[in-house]
């Protein structure tokens, strides 16, 4: 089958491997009906995750269900589902305590040996451990573009809103507007704030946050920290979402909230350690939350919410191409000239 694979850092191939089969009781596999390319792609390509050579990519995909394992009770073969981009075991303490990103026993699609040796959805076949735990049956008549993102940046998206404490009437930050912040955008429109301002320096992702509810802010054009003060009397915002991960734009998260109020951080922090404002947040008595998102948790309140017509997450898609242009695909997503593309095998 055909695969996008990883060569070398800043080297991805499509290239023949043999398709994957089930081993596992609990395995299905899947033909991939889409794929999508993420910000996480892009820190394997620039060797910022390791990843081994050859190994397959992707780890946001939709597709239909081939075959099934022994022991799979949700699922048979023609089922159309999407994937969380992890899987977990269901039955551990911590997947018990509905903590499934937190689990002993999981494994990351997409991202080689090095977690949990799972092949990729930027192939034509993939195979998912643990599917009753970690797919999700589509509603009849959701397309493959709406219900792919319930795998990984929606749910994200979502996590960091609700995580952000959003009451109706607040003013809420959103620090990033690359598809992770558009999500956040969107999501927290569902918790009822007076205004959502979105921060970031790229005029096309700011419109598409426009046309979501938010509020744009150019970093290019004002100091970010300084028009959100300005356009709340001097207060600040009451949460903000962070979604980029760079140690500058978790400070604007954490300086463009009032006193009392809250910073929701979801972007992949860009350092280890770091300076970080103790002082600030004891005076001002902010409450601080960082984490990458518990995924199982939520696909199946977004997919309902989707076919309700309540979000549109096929919105921030800008570029439709085939998996044998994935690597043309990856450098428009790095260059910023594509939002967010998805791939069809
Ligand atoms: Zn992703
Ligand atoms: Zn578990």
């Amino acid at each position: 089958m055909k695969a996008l694979t990883f060569q070398a850092e800043g080297d991805v191939k499509v290239i023949d491997v043999p398709k994957p089969s089930i081993k596992g009781s609990g395995d299905a596999l899947l033909k991939v009906t889409l794929g999508a390319v993420c910000g996480s792609d892009l820190h394997i390509l620039h060797g910022h995750t390791p990843m081994n050579v050859g190994a397959v990519l992707g780890h946001e995909f939709v597709g239909v269900v081939e075959d099934v394992g022994s022991e799979v009770k949700r699922f048979k073969p023609g089922d159309h589902v999407v994937s969380s981009f992890f899987t977990s075991c269901g039955h551990c303490a911590l997947c018990r305590k509905g903590w499934f990103n937190q689990c002993v026993d999981k494994g990351t699609f997409g991202h080689g040996e090095y977690f949990g040796g799972l092949g990729g959805g930027q192939a034509e076949y993939v195979v998912v451990p643990n599917a009753d735990h970690t797919m999700e049956n589509i509603p009849t008549g959701m397309s493959d573009e709406q219900a792919i993102f319930v795998g990984d940046i929606l749910s994200t998206g979502f996590f960091g809103a609700e995580r952000a404490e959003i009451k109706p009437g607040d003013v809420v930050a959103v620090v990033g507007a690359g598809p992770v912040g558009l999500m956040a955008t969107m999501c927290a429109q569902l918790f009822g704030p007076s205004r959502t301002f979105v921060i970031d320096m790229v005029d096309s992702r700011l419109e598409i946050a426009q046309e979501l509810g938010g509020i744009p802010i150019n970093t290019r054009e004002v100091h970010p920290v300084e028009a959100v003060e300005k356009a709340t009397d001097g207060i600040g915002a009451d949460s903000s979402i962070e979604c980029v991960g760079l140690l500058p734009a978790v400070d604007t998260a954490i300086h463009c909230v009032r006193g009392g109020g809250t910073i929701s951080m979801v972007g992949v922090p860009s350092a280890v350690l770091g300076d970080f404002p103790f002082m600030r947040m004891w005076l001002k008595s902010l409450t601080f939350r960082a984490g990458w998102c518990n995924v199982q948790r939520y696909m199946r309140p977004l997919l309902d919410l989707i076919a309700a017509g309540r979000l549109q997450p096929e919105k921030i898609i800008s570029h439709r191409m085939k998996l044998d242009q994935a690597e043309e695909a990856y450098r428009m997503f790095d260059a910023r000239q594509a939002t967010k593309i998805v791939l069809t095998p």
